[in-house]
């Protein structure tokens, strides 16, 4: 067992991010232990300030999940019945989930079969011919697997019509473009601290990102209860979605380490890159000047299922994400759907496998990897 164990190449192996940090992150559970100020402690301004400056973006809130980022930032826009919110099928369920949940219509776009990314052409299309009972409010591009998406080219066929561009960069914090990091590139970012995300806590945890005052007080407000100036006012609707102090005590002592752990996640990915550079596997290609988090390692592979043998009987973990593209979900399958349907999304659930990727994986153990593939794909 133990040495079947140490043969396994795991998808993510927490374990040595842990072991650097574990010090730093005693230290500071402890003095959280010490204050007891377990909601809305000192350590969750601190951290929002520090995050904001990570971004460079004025306003950093930190929230209950990633998910919740994603409400809270359609509530903050007046987001509801009667509105559309355009986000991709081929994606995590909560970018559309947080979308219903304020009553609002998703409408499922395609992506890109490069990219993995929002299609421009599609989501042009699903805008051009909205239904006419809808009105469009926000798309949601989606920054999936850490590749930043073209947010520019989406902000120029949203026209002046006043739509929200909110980035899904629950992956691919620490990423970003010529325009900067995740974070400032879209009218506002929601991103998720869920523990095997890039920047992870010990449980769950999110934050929203934005430069728009009015949208940052908003937000700050719903987080708690739709709170006002005295303890006791309610000026709007609001939810519970704090970040609690420990989690935030803990995000602070991972900070300090997250942009080295992005670089050896850069190594890795070349590794790969290079390793595949004669192989039929084709990864997701990262957008021109842009920089992926790497939150994973996705490829495209003829024959999944037989892949799927030969790591497991390599001992090497993998992941499908995601295995049915939303619109074709018994609980999603009632919403509009782009005028051309969402077929590369189709096509993509069934050909993706995400592979071992992590700051420390080891060349070893990535050799193997790279090697089951070439000999699946030759
Ligand atoms: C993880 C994830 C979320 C949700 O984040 P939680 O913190 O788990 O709520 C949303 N969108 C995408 C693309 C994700 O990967």
């Amino acid at each position: 067992m133990a040495e079947r164990a140490a043969h396994t190449v795991p998808l993510v192996d927490l374990a040595p991010h842990h072991e650097r940090v574990r010090s730093e992150i005693d230290r500071r559970i402890r003095t959280v232990l010490e204050h007891r100020r377990f909601i809305m402690g000192p350590e969750v301004e601190e951290f929002e300030e520090r995050l904001a400056a990570f971004c460079g973006v004025p306003h950093a809130i930190s929230c209950s999940s990633g998910t919740d980022a994603l409400v809270l930032s359609l509530m903050a826009h007046g987001v509801g019945p009667g509105d559309a919110v355009f986000v991709p099928s081929f994606t995590f369920v909560a970018t559309a989930e947080a979308v219903v949940l304020v009553g609002a219509t998703p409408v499922f776009v395609d992506v890109s079969e490069e990219t993995f990314l929002l299609d421009l052409e599609s989501f042009g299309d699903a805008l051009a011919r909205l239904p006419s009972n809808l009105r469009p409010r926000a798309v949601i591009p989606v920054d999936l697997f850490g590749a930043p998406c073209d947010y520019p080219a989406v902000r120029t066929l949203c026209g002046a019509d006043g739509i929200l561009v909110l980035a899904d960069a629950a992956q691919s914090l620490g990423g970003g473009g010529p325009q900067g990091r995740v974070g400032g590139l879209a009218d506002m970012t929601a991103t998720s601290f869920f523990p095997t995300k890039p920047l992870g806590c010990f449980g769950d945890g999110g934050a929203v990102l934005t430069d728009d005052d009015d949208l940052a007080a908003k937000i700050r407000s719903i987080r708690i209860h739709g709170g006002g100036e005295g303890k006791y006012d309610n000026v709007r609707i609001g939810l519970n979605a704090r970040l609690d102090t420990l989690q935030a005590a803990i995000l602070l002592a991972k900070l300090e380490v997250f942009e080295e752990e992005l670089r050896l996640r850069e190594d890795v990915a070349q590794r790969y890159s290079a390793g595949f550079a004669r192989v039929a596997a084709t990864p997701q290609a990262v957008s021109h000047g842009y920089r992926s988090a790497w939150a994973q390692y996705t490829i495209i592979v003829a024959e999944r299922d037989l892949l799927v043998s030969r790591f497991r009987a390599s001992s090497i973990s993998f992941a499908i994400y995601y295995p049915e593209p939303l619109h074709r979900q018994p609980a999603y399958r009632e919403f509009p759907v782009a005028p051309d349907g969402a077929p590369i999304s189709e096509r993509l659930s069934k050909s993706v496998i995400s592979i071992p990727m992590y700051p420390y994986l080891a060349p070893e153990h990535q050799g193997r990897v790279i090697e089951t593939i070439a000999e699946h794909c030759n």
